[in-house]
């Protein structure tokens, strides 16, 4: 069934349907607004990311439900990088004639699954046809106690760095799926099924035990570099202590040009994140309460000694903090981003 047979308003009655309701909303979808209400003393955090096909993800790749829950993921990441609780997502779609009305049910299926997961709530949206690429467009909103929200600017000389469970894993399935290799079904779901940090961002937060923080979504050192400029400081990073996964080490056993990988490949969506050392037993405790990896990559320096690496050799060099800009692409899915 085509989306023109079923109309916009059946598609949206379908949502309607399946959406749930609860802590927060008022009215959900169906009036001209959403009516939404916080905790008292809280803030808002709002968030919005676009996803193209053939830019952000191929749908020969990824099927329809990993794809809803993707697009989820990836928003909420946003939230949990701030130590936020994600609440109200919204969603505008795009769709082309060749998205089947049941590939749209499977996009919808894993997009209201993961919002469910999350603890979050489909609150509006908007829908129509698009005569090019499938869009999906979400804004996503979060709370976070009043002043305790983690932002990129808190930085500063002499605290630890730290990154969430392991880095790498989604670049590595993605240069593998382009170059037609066979993937390891954890590996691929690094890539197709990120996990937002929620818990641990919001741990964070309310123990104040973060400085500055951001998720990984660009590639470590590019969101290393967005930590170090807001908050005007330099970091010194130790190759040898990133996080890697046994199906990452496996690969880098082979190829050691591989650990570009885990330095620049984005989609990680883990929380990297700066802490005082006297924090660290605390960490330690956080981290096994949650049952996930935090691991200690480095130290904030000062502004002048910029973004530098240990290599594993010893050698320290400055290492380039440019990860994937997609201005300066042509524009097409390219494996190696
Ligand atoms: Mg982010």
């Amino acid at each position: 069934m085509k989306l023109g047979d079923l109309g916009e308003f059946g598609f949206i009655e379908r949502i309607r349907a399946a959406a749930a309701s609860g802590e927060g909303v008022c009215s959900g979808i169906g009036d001209d607004c959403a009516v939404l209400e916080l905790p008292p003393g809280h803030r808002l955090l709002t968030t919005k990311d676009l996803l193209i096909e053939g830019i952000h993800f191929d749908r020969a790749w990824i099927d329809s439900r990993c794809l809803g829950r993707k697009s989820v993921s990836v928003n909420v990441s946003d939230i949990a990088a701030m130590g936020g609780r994600p609440r109200h997502l919204y969603l505008g779609l795009g769709v082309p004639n060749d998205f089947s009305v049941e590939q749209l049910q499977l996009f919808m299926d894993g997009f209201l699954e993961a919002v469910s997961e999350y603890g979050a709530f489909l609150v509006g949206g908007d829908t129509c046809r698009s005569p090019g690429p499938l869009l999906i467009s979400v804004t996503a909103e979060g709370s976070v106690p009043a002043g305790r929200e983690i932002c990129r600017a808190g930085a500063s000389v002499g605290q630890d760095i730290y990154v969430s469970g392991t880095l790498g894993d989604s670049a590595l399935a993605l240069s593998r799926l382009g170059a037609g290799m066979s993937v390891d079904p954890w590996l691929a779901s690094r890539h197709h099924d990120p996990t937002a940090r929620v818990a641990l961002g919001q741990a964070l937060a309310e123990k104040g035990l973060a400085a500055a923080m951001i998720d990984v979504s660009d590639g470590l050192l590019a969101d290393l570099g967005h930590i170090l400029k807001a908050s005007a400081v330099g970091a010194l990073l130790e190759e040898r202590q990133l996080p890697l996964s046994k199906a990452f080490r496996a690969v880098l056993e082979q190829d050691l040009q591989q650990m570009q990988l885990a330095l620049s490949g984005g989609e990680d969506y883990e929380l990297l994140f700066t802490a005082s050392p006297e924090r660290r037993a605390e960490l330690d405790v956080l981290a096994r309460s949650l049952d996930l990896s935090l691991t200690r990559i480095g130290i904030v320096t000062s502004a002048g000694d910029g973004l530098r690496l240990r290599h594993v050799d010893g050698h320290v060099r400055h290492a380039d903090s440019r990860g994937f800009n997609h201005f300066a692409n042509s524009g097409h899915t390219n494996p190696q981003q």
